[in-house]
């Protein structure tokens, strides 16, 4: 069964049950990731998942609570490896590249924890009784910027990008619809308004993972409607595009409370006539199943 795994489901505003985004396919055993916000790497493996089955992260923006856990995952990656994993492909708008090459670069930020980890006879000794050989081989990753379009084709899955409407021109921002060899397919907005590139994109898709805010009259009323979506931006988007299924995810402090949700789907159904699902952390969804 292909699951999609909900590590962060909310967004810069930390609050007990939720932080940030990120999440994980597991698509025939290949694991994809998107975003990686705050205790990405941690919340992983509370899941049950371990950094060095990652092989592909994919970037929505270069958000903190999108990003932040990034030079944690890489590190993290490369220190549980014993050498003989496949390296990790990360795409993203503008500044993937950069960010990379300034974390784990040569000259990089956290260079001096690799180059001491390489040399230092203790974490030689823990590297070989994990199963490696020496010598140690410094951190390596493909990092890519990219533009709406296909992003990378493989066996089981494809990934294509379109724009969604966030922060631009501070910041690029992509949505990503992967589609399986089985013609299954899931979208991630991302953080983004309503817009034409991103329900195009989501088109008859089984699941649209978007963004909510908050509930759109407070939205409309407190002016936070800009460069985001609320309960009816997602709801229209996925009522729009068809989908089978809209995962809220991204959501605030006042929309995560019970008693606001329930408002909130109450509001969604109105406007879309497909499966309503609120996201949790740590917790996993079994996909194609309805
Ligand atoms: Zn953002």
């Amino acid at each position: 069964m292909d699951k999609l795994y909900i590590l962060g489901a909310g967004t810069p505003t930390p609050t007990e049950s939720r932080f940030g985004s990120a999440y994980v396919l597991d698509i025939d055993g290949e694991k994809v990731m998107f975003d990686c916000g705050p205790a990405a790497t941690h919340k992983l493996v509370k899941s049950g998942l371990w950094p060095t089955e990652i092989d592909y992260l994919f970037f929505t923006h270069h958000h903190f609570d999108h990003d932040i856990d990034y030079p944690c995952f890489l590190l993290c990656r490369w220190d549980q490896s014993i050498g003989k994993e496949n390296t990790l492909n990360v795409f993203g708008p503008k500044l993937t590249e950069k960010l990379t090459e300034e974390i784990y670069g040569n000259n990089g930020a956290f260079s001096h924890d690799w180059k001491a980890r390489i040399n230092h006879p203790l974490s030689q000794k823990v590297y070989e009784n994990r199963g490696g050989t020496l010598p140690r081989t410094p951190p390596k990753a493909n990092a890519r910027d990219i533009t709406p379009g296909t992003v990378k084709v493989s066996k089981k899955w494809e990934v294509v990008s379109d724009v969604a409407e966030h922060v631009q021109p501070y910041l690029d921002s992509l949505a990503y619809r992967l589609e399986t060899s089985e013609n299954k397919s899931i979208v991630f907005t991302g953080d983004t308004q309503p817009c034409k590139s991103v329900v195009d994109l989501s088109k008859n898709a089984d699941y649209l993972v978007c963004m909510c805010w908050d509930d759109q009259e407070a939205m409309n009323e407190n002016g936070e409607f800009y460069g985001q979506c609320g309960t009816e931006g997602a709801a229209q988007m996925a009522q729009d595009a068809g989908v089978k299924n809209l995962v809220l995810v991204h959501m605030g402090p006042n929309i995560s409370q019970e008693k606001n949700k329930i408002v909130a789907e109450d509001k969604i159904r109105k406007i879309y006539n497909g499966n309503i699902i609120f996201s949790d952390e740590i917790k996993s969804i079994d996909l194609w199943s309805k």
